[in-house]
């Protein structure tokens, strides 16, 4: 790390972040990463050799003397912690809310306490839910169909409301499936393409929610890192939500066949009932973002893949080495 610029990274320790963190640490304007996580989802094995480069704060974004002390000289924070699951939302709504709505607040207060630092927070393409219009446009109303998707819609609309009330320069960014190496399976609330993956390399069915005709804007985790990057180099900022995805469309049926590909034979398919509060289709339009960020790019869903499948792969060897076996 080279530059001036401190990052502090909320949910460093996730799948997004700690993807983030690797890509921030070898950046040449990066001077300081700051993480904090509590570890409830994420872990800082995921962290790696990272983990010697930069300051971690193990504890919650809803302690305000943590954010405080790591916010301390910030020049952005990227507010990635969350519980960031539709069916987890739907069985315990106020725990997502507390981490999600309050642990926000909780953020940009303690932004609004340090000396103004951008902040760029996470919303998802759930807050659309039952929004009819393809591709999903930011003008579009949003219709949640989920506690999860209410949180994000919530901090979102802080976002917006800090920098409307008190000028702080801010950036909702609305993922859709983002999807990468470091996205864990092996949990209840697994997402779709590390939990293919994991029941595939153990010999299982992979369970397809419904019909398998949803179709998702699968973003490979590279992009969403190298937006956000750029956003913390440029200071780009909007207090309007911005949908970070390349407007792809790929049903759950052909994600299935790619994987086979990836993973050299095909999946056996288990049909299951649908999942309140899923949305059937998924789609960006991705006019906003690249009018803020003209050189984001789609990386190819089969070479994304590809990479994920790998390193799936070089987990389980890893596991076998350690004697952990599988
Ligand atoms: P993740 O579970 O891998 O990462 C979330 C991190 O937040 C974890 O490391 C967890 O330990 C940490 N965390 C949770 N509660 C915390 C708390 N109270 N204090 C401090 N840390 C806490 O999830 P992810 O997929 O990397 O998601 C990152 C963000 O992106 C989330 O805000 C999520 O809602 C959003 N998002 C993700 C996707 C996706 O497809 N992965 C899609 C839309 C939005």
């Amino acid at each position: 790390m080279r530059g001036g610029l401190k990052v502090v990274v909320t949910g460093g320790a996730g799948f997004i972040g700690s993807n983030l963190t690797s890509w921030l640490v070898q950046h040449p304007a990066i001077g300081r990463i700051t993480v904090v996580d509590d570890c409830s989802t994420g872990n800082t094995a995921l962290l790696g050799a990272d983990l010697a480069e930069i300051d971690f704060h193990r504890g919650s974004i809803l302690d305000a003397r943590l954010l405080d002390a790591a916010m301390v000289g910030a020049d952005a924070v990227v507010h990635l912690a969350a519980l960031p699951s539709v069916p987890r939302s739907v069985a315990d709504p106020l725990a997502s809310h507390h981490t999600n709505a309050t642990g926000t607040l909780q953020v940009l207060e303690a932004a609004r306490r340090a000396d103004g630092p951008l902040v760029v927070g996470a919303s998802s393409s759930s807050v659309y839910g039952a929004q009819p219009n393809m591709p999903k446009a930011e003008t579009d109303r949003a219709m949640p169909l989920s506690p999860y998707a209410v949180t994000k819609l919530a901090t979102e609309a802080y976002l917006g409301a800090y920098h409307a009330c008190y000028g702080l320069d801010v950036l909702p960014l609305r993922f859709f499936n983002v999807y990468g190496p470091r996205q864990q399976a092996g949990h209840a609330y697994a997402a779709v393409v590390p939990k293919w993956i994991d029941a595939a390399l153990s010999g299982r069915a992979v369970p397809v929610h419904g019909d398998g005709t949803q179709t998702r804007d699968l973003t490979c985790v590279d992009t969403v890192c190298r937006v956000i990057a750029a956003a913390i180099t440029d200071r780009v900022t909007s207090p309007w939500p911005v949908n970070l995805a390349l407007g792809t469309r790929t049903s759950l049926l052909d994600l299935a066949a790619l994987l086979g590909d990836a993973l050299g034979s095909p999946l056996r398919l288990k049909h299951i009932a649908p999942r309140p509060g899923d949305v059937p289709h998924s789609q960006a339009d991705p006019t906003r973002l690249l009018g803020l960020f003209a050189s984001a790019a789609a990386v190819p869903l089969d070479e994304g893949l590809a990479r994920t499948v790998a390193w799936h792969r070089e987990q389980r060897a890893a596991t076998v080495r350690a004697g952990g076996g599988r």
